[in-house]
C-alpha cells in the first residue's frame, strides 16, 4: 500500500529535520566544551604543578649548588650548621618536589635519576661537612698551637736582645776604655789585652747573642710561613729548618752567661720544641692533616661540582620536559579550542546550510513554489486565462487542490468552447430565423390559403369524433343500464331460485331449477362481464387494500367452479405451497373475479384431463405467482398476442362452440390485475394445453383482523338464562338481525317498531330487559327509555335498558347513559358484544361501549364487509337472510326515491330520517360504504351537499347491492359446495 505523504508530514518532517539539526549542533558543542575542558583541565592538574614543580626543583637545585661551596667555606661552626641544614632541607624539598612531579605523570625514568643525582650530591655535601668540621677544630687547635709557638719565640728574641744588649754594652765599655789606654802608649799591652778580651770574649758574646735573636726570629717566621703552607713539601721544609733553628738555638742557650737567663731560654727552648705544645701530634702533624683535609675538600669539590653539573643537566632535563608538558597541554587546549572553534563554525555554515537546503529544496519546492504555481493558475482562471498550466504529480492535499483547478480549467474550456458554440448557434439560428421569417410570410400567404381549407375539415372531423365519441359513450352506457337492468332482475331470479332450492322439491324439479341456475349464472356472468367492462372503459379502476385470506378465496373460488369442472368429467385441483401467506393484503374481489375468469375458461376450453391452480411465492419480485393450468386445446402463437384485446375470441374455439362468452373476461382480467400493481400473461402450444399465470405484489396481512365473527361466547361468561326481551327497533333490517342474534342466544324476542308501542307493551307483558333504539318515529329511544325510569311499575322501572345506535360519539354515549339506559351498544350489532352486554346488564362482569367497527377510518372503502354478512347468515340462516336481502332490495330503492322527492320538496327532515333509516339497514347487512354515504346525508341533509350525496347515492346503493348479491351467492355456493370443496382441495 503506498502511504499518502501530505502537506502536513511534509512540513512536521522539515522541522523535524530542523529540530533533529539544533540536537546535533548541541551534541557537537557539547563535545568540543568537553575537549576544552579536558585539555584546560590537563594545564591546570597537570601541565602546570610540574612547570612550578620544575621551576621549585631549578631553584632548590640552583641553591643546593650555590650553598655546597659555602659549606666548604665554612671556617665556623655557626656558619657550618647554618649551611649544611641549610643543604639538607633543600635536598629535602628537591626530594619532595620530585615525588610530586612523579605524582603528576612525569616520566619516572628520568626522576629516578634526578633523584639518584641528588641522593649523591646529598651525599657528599654530607661528608663534605663532616671534613669541614674536621678542618675547623684543626684549625682552631692550630692557631692556638702556633700562638703559643709564636709567644715563646718572641719571648725568646726578646730575651736574646736583652742578652745581645748586654753583650753590646760590655764591648763599648772595654772599646771605651781602649781609647783611654791606645792614648797612653803605655798602656799598650793593656790596650792589647783589652783588644784581645774585647775580640775573644765580648765580640763573640755579641755575635751569639744576636745569633740567638736572629734564631728566635726565625722560628717565629716559620711557625707564620707554617700556618701559610700549602704543600706538603713546604711543611717538611719548614719542619727541617725549624728543627736546625730550634737545635742552634739549643746550643747558643748553652753560651748565655747568665745562669736565670740561660734557665729562662732553655723553659723557652722547651716550649718551643716540635712535639711540645700538642701533645703526641706536633703543629707540623696538624697542619698536614688540615692540608689532606683540603685536599679531601677539594676532591669533593670535583666529584660536588661534577655531580653539580650533572644534576643541572637533570634538572635542565626536567624544566625543559615539565615546559614541553606545559606547551603540549596548552598546545593541546589552544588545538582543543581552534579545532572547536573551527568545528562550531563549520558546524554553523553546515547546517545554516542544510536548514537552508530543507527550507529551500523541500518546503519551497513541495509547498511554497507548487503553491505559488497554483496561485498563479487560479489567478490566471479568475482572470479568464484558460490556457494557464496547471502543475500535475505528487499524491498530497497540494495535487487534490492541483487536480480540483485542473476540474475547474477544463469545465471552464467546455464551458468556454460552449458558449462558442452556443454563440455560433445563436448567429446561425438567427440566420436561419431570418430566412426562415422570409421563408415564412412567403408560405404564411399560401397557408393561410390552406389553413382556411383545413379549418373547415378539422371542424367537420370534430364533429365526426364528437359524434363517434358519443355513440361509444351511448354505447358504453347503453350496455351498462341493460346489462345492469338485466342483471338486477337475474339477480332476483337467482336469489329466488337458491330460495327454491332449498325447498323441498323433487329430483326432477332440483335438476330444472339447476339448470335454470346454471343458465342464469352464464348469463349473469355476460351481463357482469359486460358491465364491468364498461365501468372499467368509462373510469378508473381503483385497488383496494385490505386483509383477506387467500387460501381461503382460493378454495372458495376452486369450490365454485368444481361443480362445473365434475360436470364435464375435468379433475379440477388446487395447489398452494407452505411459504404463501394464509392471510394477504390486497383486493379480494378483484383477485376472486380474475381467478374465476380463468378457471372458468380452463374449464370452459377443455374437454378432458386436468385444470388445476397453483399459487406459488417468488423471491424476486417478492411477489405471489397465481397459474391456472389446463390440458385443453392450447393457444396459437399468432393468436397468443391478441387473447388478452377485448372481445378477440379464437375463431378456432368459436368454430367448436365451445364459446359461450363475450371475449371480454381477459381483457378485464387484464385490467384488474394491471390495476392491482401485477402482470398476467399466458404460456400455450396449439393443442397442448394453456397456463394463464398472475403475478401479484400481495404483502402478508393480519391473520387477526380476519377472525370469524359469528356468535362464539366465551366459556366463562355467566349463563343470564332465557331471557324475555323487548326490541325497540324501527328498522326492519336491523329488527331482523337483532331478532336473528337474540333467539340464537337462546332468549325470546318481542319486536315493536316505536316507542310508544314498547311502552304499551310493557304495561301487559313481562320482560327482563329492553333493547332500545335511539333514533325512533315518534317519540325517541331516549325519551322512551327516560318514560321507562319513571314508570309507576317497579319491575319496569328498575328494568335494563339497552341503547343501540350507529351514533357513537362520546357525549352521545354519555347523554344515552344520563337518560337512564344501563348500556351501550353501536351498531353494526356484533352478536359476542351483545351477548356479552346483556350478560352484564344481568348482573355479569362489565364490558366496555361498543363502537362500530366500521365507524374506524377507511370504513367508508369497504363497500361489502364480508363478515358482518357472514354473522348475519350465521344468525339468520340462509332463509331468512335471503329474505333480508330481498327486503333491502325492495325498501332502499325506495327509500332512495323518498330521499329524492323529500330533498326536491326541502324537506330537510324527511331526508335525514330516511337516510337515517337506510344507514341503520346497510350497515346491518355488512356495507359500510352505504352506511357512511347516508350518514353523510343525514349529517348534511340541511346543507347544499345534500342534492350532490343524494345524486351519487344511486351509483352507491348499486355497487353495495351488487357486491352483496355476488357475496351472497358466493356465501350461499360455499355452503352448498362445501363437502365437495374440501374434496377437490384433496385432489
Ligand atoms: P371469452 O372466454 O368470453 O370468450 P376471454 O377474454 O375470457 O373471452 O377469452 C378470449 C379467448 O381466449 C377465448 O375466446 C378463447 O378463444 C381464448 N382462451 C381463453 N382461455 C383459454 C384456454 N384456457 N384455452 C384455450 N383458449 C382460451
Amino acid at each position: 500500500m503506498r502511504i499518502r505523504f501530505g502537506i502536513a508530514g511534509r512540513l512536521f518532517a522539515a522541522f523535524a529535520g530542523v529540530a533533529a539539526l539544533s540536537i546535533v549542533a548541541g551534541i557537537i558543542g557539547w563535545v568540543v566544551l568537553d575537549n576544552v575542558d579536558t585539555a584546560q583541565k590537563t594545564i591546570v592538574d597537570q601541565a602546570m604543578p610540574v612547570v612550578v614543580e620544575g621551576r621549585i626543583i631549578a631553584e632548590t637545585s640552583g641553591q643546593i649548588v650555590a650553598h655546597g661551596p659555602r659549606l666548604g667555606r665554612a671556617t665556623t661552626e655557626a656558619v657550618r650548621n647554618s649551611e649544611a641544614e641549610f643543604i639538607r632541607s633543600k635536598t629535602d624539598q628537591l626530594s619532595a618536589s620530585l615525588s610530586a612531579l612523579a605524582e603528576y605523570g612525569f616520566p619516572r625514568l628520568e626522576v629516578a635519576e634526578l633523584r639518584g643525582v641528588v641522593s649523591e650530591l646529598a651525599a657528599n655535601l654530607d661528608r663534605q661537612d663532616k671534613i669541614v668540621e674536621a678542618r675547623i677544630e684543626l684549625t682552631a687547635d692550630l692557631l692556638v698551637a702556633t700562638g703559643q709557638s709564636l709567644n715563646a719565640a718572641r719571648e725568646l728574641s726578646s730575651l736574646s736582645e736583652t742578652l745581645t744588649s748586654n753583650a753590646a754594652s760590655g764591648a763599648t765599655v772595654v772599646i771605651s776604655n781602649l781609647y783611654e789606654l791606645a792614648e797612653d802608649p803605655d798602656r799598650l799591652p793593656e790596650t792589647f789585652d783589652a783588644l784581645d778580651r774585647l775580640v775573644e770574649g765580648d765580640l763573640f758574646l755579641l755575635e751569639r747573642m744576636f745569633e740567638l735573636r736572629m734564631r728566635a726570629s726565625a722560628l717565629g717566621l716559620l711557625l707564620h710561613q707554617l700556618n701559610r703552607a700549602s704543600e706538603p713539601n713546604d711543611i717538611s721544609w719548614i719542619r727541617e729548618r725549624y728543627s736546625d733553628n730550634l737545635r742552634i738555638l739549643v746550643r747558643r742557650v748553652a753560651l748565655i752567661d747568665d745562669p736565670i737567663r740561660r734557665k729562662q731560654a732553655e723553659s723557652i727552648l722547651a716550649e718551643l720544641s716540635i712535639d711540645s705544645s700538642l701533645g703526641t701530634t706536633n703543629l707540623f702533624d696538624v697542619r698536614s692533616r688540615m692540608l689532606q683535609l683540603d685536599q679531601d675538600l677539594i676532591v669533593l669539590a670535583d666529584s660536588n661540582r661534577t655531580l653539580t653539573n650533572l644534576m643541572n643537566e637533570r634538572v635542565a632535563a626536567v624544566v625543559s620536559h615539565s615546559q614541553k608538558i606545559a606547551k603540549d597541554a596548552s598546545e593541546a587546549a589552544e588545538n582543543a579550542v581552534e579545532f572547536g572553534s573551527l568545528t562550531l563554525l563549520l558546524q554553523i555554515a553546515l547546517f545554516v546550510g542544510i536548514a537552508g537546503a530543507i527550507a529551500w529544496l523541500y518546503v519551497h519546492r513541495n509547498v511554497v513554489r507548487r503553491l505559488t504555481v497554483l496561485h498563479r493558475a487560479m489567478q490566471g482562471l479568475a482572470a479568464g486565462h484558460l490556457n494557464v498550466v496547471v502543475p500535475t504529480g505528487g499524491n498530497d492535499e497540494l495535487s487534490e487542490m492541483a487536480d480540483t483547478v485542473r476540474v475547474f480549467r477544463d469545465q471552464a474550456i467546455v464551458k468556454q468552447r460552449l458558449e462558442a458554440d452556443r454563440d455560433r448557434t445563436e448567429a446561425e439560428l438567427r440566420r436561419h430565423k431570418e430566412e426562415l421569417e422570409q421563408l415564412v410570410s412567403e408560405r404564411t400567404e399560401q397557408l393561410t390559403e390552406t389553413n382556411a381549407r383545413l379549418i373547415d375539415e378539422v371542424r367537420n372531423h370534430d364533429i365526426a369524433r364528437t359524434d363517434a365519441e358519443k355513440a361509444n359513450r351511448a354505447k358504453s352506457e347503453f350496455l351498462a343500464t341493460m346489462s345492469h337492468e338485466i342483471r338486477t332482475p337475474m339477480n332476483g331470479v337467482l336469489g329466488m331460485v337458491r330460495l327454491v332450492a332449498d325447498g323441498p322439491l323433487n329430483r326432477r324439479q332440483q335438476k330444472q331449477l339447476r339448470v335454470i341456475r346454471s343458465s342464469g349464472e352464464i348469463l349473469l356472468g355476460i351481463l357482469n362481464d359486460i358491465l364491468d367492462y364498461s365501468k372499467i372503459e368509462s373510469g378508473e379502476i381503483a385497488a383496494q387494500h385490505v386483509d383477506f385470506g387467500l387460501h381461503e378465496l382460493a378454495e372458495d373460488v376452486v369450490a365454485l367452479m368444481q361443480g362445473r369442472a365434475r360436470e364435464k368429467g375435468l379433475t379440477l385441483t388446487l395447489r398452494i405451497t407452505e411459504d404463501v401467506p394464509a392471510v394477504v393484503v390486497g383486493d379480494r374481489q378483484k383477485l376472486s373475479q380474475v381467478l374465476l375468469n380463468l378457471l372458468g375458461n380452463g374449464i370452459k376450453f377443455t374437454d378432458r384431463g386436468t385444470i388445476s391452480l397453483t399459487i406459488l411465492k417468488i423471491e424476486e419480485p417478492d411477489e405471489l405467482a397465481l397459474s391456472v393450468e389446463d390440458t385443453g386445446p392450447g393457444i396459437a402463437e399468432h393468436d397468443i398476442e391478441h387473447i388478452f384485446e377485448p372481445f378477440y375470441q379464437v375463431t378456432e374455439h368459436r368454430r367448436r362452440g365451445q364459446i359461450a362468452g363475450t371475449g371480454l373476461g381477459l381483457a378485464i382480467s387484464k385490467r384488474l390485475v394491471v390495476a392491482m400493481g401485477g402482470h398476467i400473461g399466458v404460456e400455450a402450444k396449439e393443442g397442448d394445453g394453456s397456463r394463464f399465470w398472475v403475478t401479484l405484489p400481495l404483502p402478508e396481512g393480519d391473520a387477526a383482523a380476519l377472525r370469524p365473527k359469528a356468535i362464539n361466547l366465551p366459556d366463562d361468561m355467566p349463563s343470564v338464562g332465557s331471557l324475555r326481551i323487548l326490541i325497540v327497533e324501527d328498522n326492519v333490517i336491523n329488527a331482523m338481525v337483532i331478532k336473528a342474534f337474540i333467539s340464537n342466544m337462546g332468549h325470546k324476542p318481542h319486536m315493536v317498531t316505536t316507542g310508544e308501542q314498547g311502552l304499551q307493551l310493557l304495561d301487559n307483558m313481562a320482560f327482563d330487559l329492553i333493547l332500545m333504539d335511539i333514533s325512533l318515529p315518534g317519540i325517541d329511544g331516549v325519551e322512551t327509555a327516560a318514560r321507562v325510569r319513571a314508570h309507576t311499575n317497579p319491575i319496569v322501572r328498575t328494568m335494563p335498558v339497552i341503547a343501540m345506535s350507529a351514533h357513537v360519539f362520546e357525549n352521545e354515549i354519555t347523554e344515552h347513559l344520563e337518560a337512564g339506559m344501563d348500556a351501550f351498544i353501536g351498531k353494526p350489532i356484533s352478536p359476542e358484544f351483545l351477548a356479552e352486554t346483556i350478560s352484564w346488564v344481568m348482573g355479569g362482569p362489565q364490558v366496555g361501549y361498543n363502537r362500530s367497527d366500521s365507524a374506524g377510518a377507511g370504513a367508508d372503502e369497504l363497500i361489502v364487509d364480508r363478515n358482518i354478512l357472514s354473522q348475519d347468515r350465521a344468525a339468520l340462516g340462509s332463509k331468512r337472510g335471503a329474505m333480508m336481502i330481498q327486503t333491502f332490495g325492495d325498501t332502499a330503492p325506495i327509500q332512495i326515491g323518498d330521499i329524492k322527492s323529500a330533498l326536491a320538496d326541502g324537506r330537510a327532515d324527511v331526508v335525514a330520517e330516511t337516510a337515517h333509516a337506510l344507514k341503520g339497514a346497510a350497515s346491518s347487512l355488512g356495507l359500510p360504504r352505504l352506511a357512511h354515504h347516508c350518514g353523510l346525508l343525514e349529517a348534511r341533509a340541511q346543507s347544499p351537499e345534500a342534492a350532490q350525496l343524494a345524486e351519487k347515492l344511486d351509483q352507491v346503493y348499486e355497487d353495495s347491492w351488487t357486491a352483496l348479491e355476488n357475496l351472497w351467492i358466493e356465501l350461499e355456493t360455499a355452503e352448498h359446495d362445501d363437502q365437495v370443496v374440501t374434496e377437490g382441495v384433496k385432489t
